[in-house]
């Protein structure tokens, strides 16, 4: 029997989400070339979950309780992690770091080596690498694969991956921009290929992945060339909590008039910044429910968010000079039609005509939405993190 199935973890600090799909059956991108993820048609999907409050009270007690807590429910559906037809364990990794650049086999030494790079992702990277000690004592014998958030983006120039301060600091202290959803931007981009009918080699695209977090790249023949998130998650975009870009001189401001700490103003920007910050709330459609009964604070949090969308999408069109079609993606990008029309309206000079009417179709197989005579093509591609990684981790270990 060949094992074909791959089951993806993502091990955050307290919730271990779950996915086991087999790469022998018609997944949504070989069945239709584009990407239609969670349709009926997607047989590949096994099981999927998610184990929430680790370590709290109501909750398991820790990542390995969480496992075994899969295991069973994977047990329950004749799915088990004893199964032969596991092929494989695929671990989402926030920080690559520039160690890593590609999916990468988990051994002791890339363990200790991820372990390194916690303080580039103090949040994220401790609970990926608990994830992936409880598997490995699980099923020792199984190989397993990380694949990391930020290496979509290293092959970024270094005209985009530095920022201007005095290098020396910066080669010390690993300060550059790495990015980070490139899991998601890697697949979107390939998916807007396929439904172009094009290669990736072929096309350059602009990926806006909109969700609670929000990034955008700039994707130049499969090849990521810029992207909007940073050394962490805070740069570019305005997020749900996050301020995006901001002049570093606030920090300093805040911390020498208002006397706030450093771990304050990290508290601010991350958490109380952002639509929920200018708002009160992080949600787009509480937002849009609130700017129809004319809350100015909610509209005044719409503008701010779609102002620094567009200006991005200005940039990274100067940035890739040709552009084939930008690309909306995550909770916001696939379900706001108003944030997609606001983005985009008004850039015809740039080539790019948003359809009122196709903009405004709900759906959630990939389409187009731009008119038919736009010559950037605008589409609305579903994400899928999980197939993407459990396609990279099968890739490393298929017989
Ligand atoms: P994600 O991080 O990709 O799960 O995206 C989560 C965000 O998507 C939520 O915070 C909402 O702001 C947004 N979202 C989800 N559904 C909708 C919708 N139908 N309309 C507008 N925004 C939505």
């Amino acid at each position: 029997m060949t094992a074909t199935r791959v089951l993806v973890l993502n091990s955050g600090s307290s919730s271990l989400k779950y996915q086991l799909l087999d790469m022998a059956r018609p997944s949504p991108t070989t069945l239709t070339g584009a990407a239609t993820p969670r349709s009926d048609t997607d047989s590949s999907r096994l099981a999927s979950g998610i184990v929430e409050r680790i370590g709290e009270a109501g909750g398991v007690a820790d990542h390995s309780a969480a496992l075994k807590q899969v295991a069973d429910e994977l047990s329950s559906q004749s799915l088990g992690l004893d199964s032969p037809e596991l092929a494989a364990v695929g671990h989402r990794v926030v920080h690559g770091g520039t160690r890593f650049t590609e999916p990468t086999l988990i051994t002791d030494e890339v363990v200790s080596e991820i372990e390194k790079l916690v303080p580039l992702a103090p949040l994220h990277n401790p609970a990926n690498v608990t994830g992936i000690k409880v598997a490995r004592e699980l099923r020792p014998d199984l190989p397993q694969v990380a694949v990391f958030d930020t290496a979509f983006h290293s092959g970024m120039p270094e005209a985009a991956a530095r920022y201007a301060i005095d290098r020396a600091t910066a080669d010390r202290y690993g300060v550059r921009r790495y990015g980070f959803h490139g899991t998601s931007h890697a697949y979107v981009s390939r998916a807007t290929a396929a439904l172009l009918g094009k290669e990736p080699s072929e096309v350059n695209v602009i990926v806006l992945h909109l969700g609670n977090g929000a990034s955008a790249s700039a994707v130049r023949g499969g090849v990521c060339v810029d992207t909007s998130m940073g050394l962490t998650p805070l740069e570019g975009l305005v997020m749900g909590t996050r301020s995006g870009d901001i002049d570093p001189a606030v920090v300093f401001h805040l911390a020498r008039v208002a006397g706030l700490g450093v771990d304050d103003i990290d508290d601010l920007l991350n958490k109380r910044s952002g639509l929920v910050g200018l708002c009160g709330d992080n949600d787009m459609r509480e937002i849009g429910r609130r700017i129809a009964e004319d809350d100015a604070d909610a509209q005044l949090a719409f503008d701010v968010y779609v102002h620094r969308l567009r200006k991005y999408v200005g940039a990274y069109s100067a940035v890739l000079g040709r552009v084939d079609a930008i690309a909306f993606t995550a909770g916001v990008g696939e379900n706001s039609a108003a944030v997609r029309e606001a983005a985009l309206i008004g850039l015809e000079p740039l080539g790019i005509e948003i359809d009122a009417v196709r903009n405004a179709v709900r759906g959630s197989a990939a389409r187009l939405v731009s008119t038919r005579t736009s010559r950037v093509a605008v589409a609305v591609v579903p994400t899928d993190e999980e197939l993407e990684i459990a396609q990279q981790a099968y890739s490393l270990v298929r017989p």
